[in-house]
């Protein structure tokens, strides 16, 4: 059982406040000062990438708080560097629980963003910066909670691993490097993904969804190459209306609507939080995927269409040589996210098939992806997250769900490892400007994301 965080000291920071600001405990003051020390180090990749201070900086923040030193290690890897804390167990013989993160970011301009993307800024009851969403606050709020614990004098029976990723970004070689130092582990706790939803009007708790399975990431080349010509001389091949026929196949294709039991949870039990139309359309989709207007409504709404199966579009086009000739090739990049179950070479088949013209070359240019099953829907760790999320909020709804998106889970489920995401932010969704322009987190997170914490940790790492 946890202790409550007792202690309580008034946040004070700025002057102009439009929302009151939560009262933070000793705890949750550390927690937004790490988060902030560390939004202000420009771990991107490439030239003047400061990931390796952020880890320096929590490994310092975990020594400080009680670790010993020898228990934490700082790889650098290229520009960037990963983490690990290993806190070992009572019990030898008992499987590791890893906690995995990342401490890289996407990459900001200045010049677009209202603040500075790498000046934190607490304002209005947000802290804003590049990667306070994505993921320097939940990053802060699982060492604060390891640091809480140590305090403590919590003993834990399995060993805790706190494996922090480096370019999970980009080029998600860390990850991999992690995935393969611990194969033996329980679990994954992924931090980056998944998390609580808060009503947008009243800022009260919706729902917490983890997420037990990701789509599998693609990057599929086209590529049609001609003898070219002058411009003066047209004829009926042209590299790029065959290429745009294609593009225009691939946009038009129905693939197939599916369903897993993590999308059936999510659409059951989310169908409560929307409008009438999309529930009545999650719920129907929910029984019968097959159903032509459930799947129409569901694919028309962008943060729904990767639930009801695979996608694919165009990301990028080239094409052409010369303003006055004959076009030699063009090329286009179609991004897929693709269902649990079927491997890329399934979609290149599929797209080979509907565009149905030899004379396009296609290819997998996907880099490091790989194709993974969903983990299992229950456990030790779909029990405890819902035990930690109703810490954080009593009796809020929690429920599983799949990610569009691709995370470090990739490489510890492809070894077998069960890997949730289980992010410990509580947010609106129309804050969530990950990647995007002005991140930002709540501060009202802080509180409940530590409770979230330390009954995760405490659970997983007893049972
Ligand atoms: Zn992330």
């Amino acid at each position: 059982m946890i202790k409550r965080i007792a202690l309580l000291l008034l946040l004070s920071i700025g002057s102009a406040q439009a929302e009151p600001l939560p009262v933070l405990t000793r705890d949750g003051l550390q927690a937004l000062t790490l988060a902030q020390t560390s939004i202000a180090l420009h771990s991107v990749s490439g030239a003047n990438n400061q990931t390796v201070d952020v880890a320096e900086l929590y490994r310092k923040t975990l020594i400080k708080g009680g670790f010993p030193a020898d228990w934490i290690t700082v790889t650098r890897l290229n520009d960037t560097a990963y983490m690990v804390l290993r806190w070992p167990g009572q019990e030898q013989e008992l499987k590791p629980l890893v906690i995995s993160g990342h401490m890289d970011v996407v990459a900001a301009s200045p010049s677009n963003w209202t603040r500075d993307p790498f000046t934190p800024i607490v304002e209005n009851g947000y802290l804003y910066g590049r990667g306070a969403s994505d993921m320097k606050m939940s990053n802060a709020l699982a060492i604060t909670a390891l640091i809480h614990l140590r305090h403590e004098g919590f003993k834990p029976k399995r060993d805790i691993v706190l494996a922090l990723s480096g370019d999970e970004e980009t080029a998600m070689k860390t990850g991999q490097i992690l995935a393969d130092m611990f194969p033996d582990a329980r679990e994954v706790l992924n931090l980056d993904v998944g998390g609580g939803t808060l009503d947008e009007a009243t800022g009260q708790p919706l729902f917490y969804s983890w997420s037990g399975a990701e789509k599998t990431y693609a990057d599929i080349g086209l590529m049609v190459t001609d003898p070219g010509g002058h411009a003066s001389e047209p004829r009926t091949r042209n590299a790029i209306t065959i290429l745009a026929k294609a593009l225009l196949t691939i946009q038009a294709h129905p693939f197939r609507p599916e369903l897993n039991a993590l999308t059936r949870s999510y659409f059951l039990n989310a169908a409560r939080f929307t409008s009438p139309k999309l529930a009545s359309a999650m719920r129907v989709f929910a029984a019968s995927p097959d159903n032509a207007q459930a799947v129409a409504v569901l694919r028309a709404t962008p943060s729904l269409v990767g639930a009801t199966g695979t996608t694919c579009v165009v990301t990028m086009i080239k094409g052409g040589h010369a303003l006055n000739a004959l076009p030699q090739h063009a090329a286009a990049n179609i991004n897929c996210r693709i269902f649990p179950g079927h491997s890329r070479s399934d979609i290149i088949h599929e797209l080979t098939a509907i565009i149905d013209d030899p004379s396009i070359h296609i290819e997998d240019h996907s880099q490091g992806s790989v194709e993974t099953q969903p983990s299992p829907l229950s456990g030790p760790l779909p029990t405890a997250v819902t035990r930690a999320a109703q810490q954080a909020y009593p009796n809020i709804p929690v429920f599983p769900t799949m990610s569009s998106g691709a995370s470090d889970s990739m490489w510890f489920r492809e070894k077998g490892v069960p890997s949730y995401g289980a992010s410990p932010i509580f947010m609106k969704a129309s804050d969530d400007f990950s990647h995007g322009l002005n991140e930002r987190v709540p501060l009202s997170t802080i509180t409940p994301g530590l409770h979230f914490m330390l009954s995760l940790v405490t659970d997983l790492s007893q049972n």
